[in-house]
């Protein structure tokens, strides 16, 4: 027996010569929200919709509560899918869109009524049971579309870019509803987004894609951390990324030579000496000025432009030898500010910068 509530096995879809999703394992706890980020065309939706059934493996199995679905079709499973578009029916009211499902499921005309009463009221849309999708706004249509799958108890929810079509502010409104909409209902959700600051708000887990496969997967702040690749380093968050070769073991950490740098690092597993790889370090981990005496690695830079960002300024510097950085300085602390020309102390300490190796990705 299993306790996943999905579980892929080596699961590829190929269409024609083109690999979309290539030999993907996946386990995904009960109640868990898990989320597939990525850019376009890395794969994301198709995962999707191999766990609904509106397509099949080429390769592998898909299972959903430990059954091996094989070719059942999409209302044959516990899933159910929320759509970016909604795919409400528009001449219907709030209630019989809500209720579409169970009609469809023949269930009794007081069960109904109970079920999406109960419902709207999860999804704070009680007093708006007899409007149409039209008479609604952009976010109260999402809370519809959300109602009308979660009626149907389904074990896991698919959602792929439920919060596309609203404006940013609403966006945000409804990332955290979604949050808190999941946790008091239970279900598994699988959510699929390209937008990295939705997937690092929302979920429980992040699997990160790219081009058909899983590159990482893992909590938020263990993604952002610890990256494994160069990919997942640069696509959540954003970093400083430079090349170089590894001089020496020390212990915990490593030295490596990139261009005229000696950067100190936390040693990855399986490193040696001589190895390509590439230094991680976050705008935000970089502390200028005094700060940045008593850090493992230091450089001194000119600042070759500044943006004023509100909470923080960020600063570009050039080393003397080329390599460009992003420093970002919270103005929470520091009145002082810099001028492009002016030189600057930099550094960092060896816990925040990663080494990734570069056969690793
Ligand atoms: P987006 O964020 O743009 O929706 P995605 O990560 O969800 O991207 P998918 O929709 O899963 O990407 O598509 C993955 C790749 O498979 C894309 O290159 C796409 O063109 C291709 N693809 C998807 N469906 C088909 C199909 N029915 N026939 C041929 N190629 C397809």
């Amino acid at each position: 027996m299993t306790s996943y509530d999905v579980e892929f096995r080596s699961v590829s879809k190929h269409f024609g010569d083109f690999v979309a999703v290539d030999r993907v394992d996946l386990q995904v706890e009960k109640g868990e929200f898990l989320t597939l980020l990525g850019p376009s065309g890395c794969g994301k939706s198709t995962t999707l919709r191999l766990i609904a059934g509106f397509l099949h493996p080429t390769e592998g199995d898909v299972l959903i509560a430990g059954e091996v679905m094989g070719t059942r079709p999409a209302y044959r499973r516990e899933s159910s899918m929320v759509f970016q578009d909604y795919a409400l029916f528009p001449h219907m009211s709030v209630l019989e869109n809500v209720g579409f499902g169970l009609r469809e499921r023949r269930e009794s005309r007081e069960d109904i009524r109970r079920k999406v009463d109960a419902m709207l009221e999860v999804v704070g849309l009680t007093e708006f049971g007899d409007r149409r999708p039209s008479q609604l706004s952009g976010g109260q249509q999402q809370r519809v579309a959300l109602a009308r799958s979660l009626v149907l108890e389904p074990t896991v929810l698919l959602l792929d870019e439920p919060l596309g079509a609203l404006d940013l502010k609403m966006r945000r409104h409804m990332q955290v509803e979604l949050k808190n909409l999941q946790h008091r209902v239970g279900v598994t959700f699988i959510y699929v987004t390209h937008d990295q600051e939705e997937a690092l708000v929302m979920s429980d887990r992040i699997a990160v894609m790219n081009q058909g496969r899983i590159e990482q997967i893992g909590p938020s702040h263990e993604l952002y951390e610890n990256p494994r690749t160069r990919f997942v380093a640069d696509f959540i968050g954003e970093t400083n990324l430079m090349a170089g070769t590894v001089e020496a073991l020390e212990g915990e950490t490593v030295r490596v030579a990139a261009r005229e740098l000696a950067v100190v690092g936390l040693r990855p597993p399986e490193v040696r000496v001589g190895d390509a790889v590439h230094v991680s370090i976050r705008p935000e981990k970089i502390r200028g000025g005094e700060e940045s005496r008593d850090c493992e690695t230091t450089a001194q830079g000119e600042i070759v432009d500044v943006v004023y960002k509100g909470s923080e300024i960020r600063y570009e510097l050039r080393l003397p030898d080329g390599t460009l950085l992003t420093y970002d300085e919270q103005t929470k602390h520091h009145s002082r500010r810099f001028a492009v020309g002016d030189t600057l102390d930099v550094g960092w300490s060896a816990e925040d910068a990663r080494i990734i190796r570069d056969e690793d990705g």
